[in-house]
């Protein structure tokens, strides 16, 4: 895209009320950048982009997968468990000069890019970014100062809970974590069998450090996730026959590595998601699954497919909770290739620290080939010592010894102390049981596999290809009919009695239905017909002298001009047909027999 495109695209974004920079009026004396307002064209593509998820990726799967909401704010010890805390951090570097803070990954790749040396820094030291900033003398971009030395930032919101500043808490960086520790509960609800999902779609906030790429790179967004879990002695996905035929376009862990090696972009290969099983590219068959889901929604989101591709991630790039991730890479035109989804294997990594940090077992069941004699221990509170010790905490404490996990009772027995939360427990504080028991079933902590969306990104990209210039000059935003945000105009060709009475009823009706509807009768039909393609409404119906006569209108095509003319009390009914089951319009018409009319 040439910048002037992509600055009209901008501006049309902007003006048309699709998105703009929250609190512009405050822009110019606080430095708030990385949120962004949907004005009312961007709620509906949103929200149409979420439907289109929940059908791809929940609705067809609705006796396994259970869509959830928990609360953005969660308590310290939840980051503490997921490793948040330690880990989820950026690098930052410091002008020593005029006090500006820069991602330091970031700097120095944009600044060795300006002078023509490509460099990927994901996954590199602090160290190690240190050193080039050295090696290439790179001063900070708006003064010229010197740079101070690189350290780690982390990303997480702080706040309090309550009026107690002890009680910490933070927004949530994922909705992940919801659904992590709302894991007994919504694993009773699925009748305790694996495999099993759980979706969510919310607001997340990341203290990014300088986001400056709009919608690609906010402080606060939204995302639609799901965490799959399965027995990894099992990881078998019983869909992955449905998706056989969808081609995936994929980098492997190898072909990246080469490919850093050699200075050069990585290339992706076509498979099946079968193809990719065998090949032992992914480790399930639950991340080929979803991969094909994914290509499958950005298609019908209007990507094609040479703008998609899965980029392997290498160890040192995973996020540390995974032990093998690729990311959904799309093409922009104004920013590259960006990264719109992740998937990730989690193995039992959240569910066991969350066990650990929690003392509640988060466990699953599997049935053993033969029965086998364990020993157990049962654990009972000793209530008189845990008063001594605990005071105001006993029955808290004596609930978390009744729930305790096999390990920490076996550890007990040992004459270990166990720490659950706050809370040291001793052997001194439990009677301690050993029994043999014979065993037709064991334990274990499910593995997970997670497909996570970042939803503004995708609203960004599929804006951006929508976004067509016709002769140069006339926009059209060529979205797929379930996406765009007004689904139908109603427009009388003259602002004349009776016909505006006839189209303002004939929008409240189809309003009134479930749709959004633009009803204009404001100019030349030539402008408002240009006004429909520019907000990319994909039926423009009209109202003529002919409908005073016989009932019928026009509907006209959005992307090929040509229209059909159909009586009134089928418009509903053919819209929905173009909308839901993405039939073309000049089809549709066919097929009932309509009169075609082909002119522009
Ligand atoms: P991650 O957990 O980092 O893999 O993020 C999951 C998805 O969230 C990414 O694929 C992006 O689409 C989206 N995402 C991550 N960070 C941001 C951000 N700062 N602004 C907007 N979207 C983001």
């Amino acid at each position: 895209m040439s910048k002037d495109r992509s600055e009209v695209l901008m501006e049309y974004l902007l003006t048309r009320g699709f998105v703009w920079p929250s609190f512009e009026i405050y822009r110019s004396m606080v430095e708030v950048g990385g949120f962004y307002d949907y004005g009312p064209l961007g709620v509906e593509v949103k929200r149409n982009i979420v439907e289109k998820w929940r059908r791809i990726f929940v609705y067809p799967y609705q006796d396994i997968i259970f869509e959830i909401e928990t609360p953005i704010i969660m308590p310290e010890i939840v980051f503490q468990a997921s490793g948040h805390l330690e880990h989820f951090t950026d690098y930052i570097v410091e002008c020593m000069k005029c006090g500006r803070k820069y991602r330091a990954d970031h700097l120095v790749e944009e600044e060795l890019k300006k002078r023509g040396i490509n460099i990927r820094t994901e996954g590199l030291s602090e160290r190690d970014i240190e050193k080039l900033i050295i090696e290439h003398e790179i001063k900070c971009p708006q003064c010229g100062g010197e740079l101070s030395k690189v350290y780690k930032f982390n990303l997480l919101f702080r706040t309090t809970i309550g009026p107690y500043s002890n009680n910490v808490g933070y927004i949530r960086p994922e909705t992940a974590q919801g659904m992590f520790v709302t894991f007994p509960r919504i694993f009773d609800l699925a009748g305790r069998k694996l495999p099993f999902g759980v979706a969510q779609i919310g607001r997340v906030g990341r203290n990014e450090i300088s986001p400056r790429q709009g919608l690609i790179r906010l402080r606060e967004f939204s995302q639609m996730e799901i965490e799959l879990f399965f027995d990894p002695k099992d990881p078998r996905c019983p869909f992955l026959d449905d998706v056989r035929d969808v081609k995936i376009r994929l980098t492997t862990e190898d072909e990246v590595k080469k490919a850093v090696k050699e200075g050069r972009d990585p290339t992706p290969m076509e498979l099946t998601p079968r193809e990719i099983v065998d090949r032992k590219i992914v480790p399930n068959e639950w991340m080929a699954f979803y991969m094909a889901l994914a290509m499958t929604f950005m298609n019908e989101l209007g990507i094609p497919v040479d703008h998609q591709y899965f980029l392997a991630k290498l160890p040192e790039e995973r996020a540390h909770y995974a032990a093998c991730a690729f990311d959904q890479m799309v093409l922009s035109e104004r920013f590259g290739w960006i990264e719109v989804s992740g998937l990730a294997y989690r193995t039992d990594y959240d569910l066991s620290r969350h066990e650990k940090f929690s003392g509640r077992e988060l466990r699953a069941e599997r049935r053993l080939d033969r029965p086998v004699e364990i020993e157990v221990v049962r654990v009972y509170p000793n209530p008189q010592k845990i008063r001594e010790v605990f005071r105001d905490k006993a029955r808290e404490v004596m609930k978390l010894i009744a729930g305790l996990r096999e390990e920490d009772a076996r550890r007990l027995a040992r004459g270990e102390k166990i720490r659950i939360g706050e809370y040291e427990i001793t052997p001194e504080l439990v009677f301690l049981k050993v029994e043999r028991k014979k065993i037709t079933k064991e334990k274990f902590v499910p593995h997970v596999v997670e497909p996570s969306f970042g939803i503004d990104r995708i609203v960004y990209v599929t804006l951006e290809h929508a976004f067509t210039l016709v002769d140069s000059d006339k926009i059209l935003l060529r979205l797929p009919p379930d996406i765009a945000p007004i689904k139908v105009a109603v427009l009388p060709l003259v602002r004349r009695e009776p016909l505006t009475s006839i189209g303002a009823s004939i929008a409240r009706e189809l309003a009134r239905r479930g749709l959004k509807v633009l009803y204009d009768d404001d100019g030349s039909i030539g402008s408002r017909y240009s006004r429909c393609d520019e907000l990319g409404v994909p039926i423009a119906v009209t109202v003529d002298d002919r409908t005073v006569e016989d009932g019928t209108v026009t509907l006209r095509d959005r992307d090929t001009r040509i229209q059909i003319r159909a009586k009134i009390s089928d418009i509903y009914s053919i819209v929905r047909s173009v909308i839901e089951e993405k039939r073309d319009l000049v089809n549709v018409g066919r097929e009932l027999g309509l009169e075609v009319i082909e002119r522009t």
